[in-house]
């Protein structure tokens, strides 16, 4: 169990499966730019927390909510919290994410979303098996499942974050395909620090051979 004092964001679990590089530069070196993607998911989610808690049949829907875990030592909210009430009476919550563009390649959205629904689930004591992400660019729901592959996923990520923050060091950078959609690629540099480490090693080799 962690103590509340030593929670860290749950979108750093995003941040961290997309590239763990781009986790430390927000989480440890407080690097953020804003750009005109980053600025839309802004105000999208900003929308979505303002349009209230709302009541319809057997849905019952929270905007905005708070989410923490101790055991995964994790803080953060929910955009959207659907209840769907079963037939014994009881209340099944549904984690729903927005997302600004489009499906990833990667499990980084259901890693956040997974871990807001572990999250429920220490909070609420009960069950949640499944929950969507909505994107912005399709305007499609994506159902995900909640299995114990996903779950440990998770975890692990939770596990490592937590370390990578702890030790406040920043991974090196490592150009690939995900660069190219990141919105810290000005402030990374990945192909610039990248070439200079190569010259250097070169230069290195060099020296070490004379
Ligand atoms: S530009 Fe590439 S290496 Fe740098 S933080 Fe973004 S994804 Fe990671």
């Amino acid at each position: 169990m962690y103590h509340p004092d030593d929670l860290i964001q749950l979108s750093a679990l995003q941040h961290y499966a997309f590239c763990p590089r781009q986790c430390a530069l927000i989480h440890v070196e407080q690097v953020w730019a804003e750009n005109r993607l980053t600025a839309e998911g802004r105000i999208m989610h900003e929308h979505v927390h303002e349009e209230g808690d709302e009541s319809r049949g057997n849905v019952r829907i929270e905007r905005g909510m708070s989410l923490r875990s101790l055991r995964l030592g994790l803080i953060g909210k929910a955009d959207v919290v659907e209840y769907n009430r079963q037939t014994d009476g009881t209340w099944q919550a549904f984690p729903v994410e927005y997302k600004r563009g489009k499906p990833k390649l990667d499990h980084s959205d259901k890693i956040q979303l997974c871990a807001q629904a572990l999250c429920l689930e220490e909070m609420l004591n009960a069950p949640v098996p499944a929950g969507a992400l909505f994107y912005g660019k399709t305007r499609r729901r994506l159902d995900v499942d909640f299995n114990e592959a996903l779950r440990l996923e998770t975890q692990k990520v939770a596990t490592l974050t937590h370390d990578l923050i702890e030790a406040g060091l920043t991974p090196k950078p490592i150009y690939a395909k995900r660069c190219e959609s990141c919105s810290l690629m000005a402030e990374c540099m990945p192909k610039t620090i990248q070439k200079k480490r190569s010259v250097e090693s070169y230069l290195k080799r060099m020296l070490d051979e004379t």
